[in-house]
């Protein structure tokens, strides 16, 4: 299984695989008297998420397509506390003075990809890929009855961007369906849109490759 995040196209097979990192941060603010009322996380062009344990807070979360760092940035933590005003300013004020050069964080990297959807199922033999559906660079809706070609018993799990906690359980139960040879979980055009052949299969329709 190759589930190594932007790492999965690390390896000879799944070098094809086109992942995108994308940087995040989240900042970390202490509870206020007022904010420790917060029960549930508020959601909006940001977020706000309950008092920890440690009576901190999480808010964010910050996208930057400029750098590859995982190093905490102080003009992060500003476009997260503007990003909660424009969520509302209500939230913002539950937390008191923050200052951006006083937030604690943690920064990584997302991993993406170019249609913004994960990469679910198993892993295709891209040299059969391009031999076998070569007619759609000459005909981009030419019908090649041909199923694809696969590396047995090795799957993708990657691309989750920033709704890991939502596509995660999703991709476990179809690639434990691929896995165990059961009905598939999802209707055949949804699971296909998450299959990881599909950039092989655009590449060659655009000519690309
Ligand atoms: C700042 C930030 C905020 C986020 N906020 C949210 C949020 O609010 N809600 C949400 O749903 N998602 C959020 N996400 C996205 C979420 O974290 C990811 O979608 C999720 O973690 C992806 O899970 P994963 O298992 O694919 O990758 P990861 O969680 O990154 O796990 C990959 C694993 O592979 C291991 N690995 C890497 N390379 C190798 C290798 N060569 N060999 C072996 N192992 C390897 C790593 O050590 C790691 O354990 C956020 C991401 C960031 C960066």
């Amino acid at each position: 299984m190759l589930a190594a995040s932007n790492s999965s196209s690390a390896f000879e097979l799944s070098q094809h695989l086109p992942l995108k990192p994308i940087r995040g941060q989240v900042s970390i603010a202490p509870a206020q008297n007022q904010s420790r009322a917060l029960k549930t996380v508020i959601c909006g062009a940001g977020y706000l998420a309950p008092a920890d344990e440690q009576a901190a807070h999480t808010f964010g979360a910050s996208y930057n397509l400029d750098s590859l760092s995982s190093e905490v940035e102080v003009q992060d933590h500003q476009r997260n506390i503007d990003t909660l005003i424009k969520t509302d300013p209500t939230l913002h004020s539950l937390l008191g003075e923050v200052k951006a050069s006083q937030l604690d964080g943690r920064a990584a990297l997302r991993c993406t990809s170019p249609d913004y959807l994960p990469l679910v199922g198993p892993l295709p033999v891209f040299e059969d890929f391009v031999e076998n559906y070569g007619g759609l660079k000459r005909d981009a809706r030419a019908d090649i009855p041909l199923s694809g070609s696969y590396w047995p018993g090795l799957y993708v799990h990657c691309g989750l961007g920033s709704r890991g906690f939502t596509y995660a359980p999703l991709g476990a139960e179809i690639l434990a369906s691929y896995i165990c040879g059961e009905a598939p979980v999802l209707p055949n055009d949804l699971q296909k849109a998450l299959n990881p052949a599909r950039f092989i299969i655009r590449d060659l329709k655009r000519k690309r490759i």
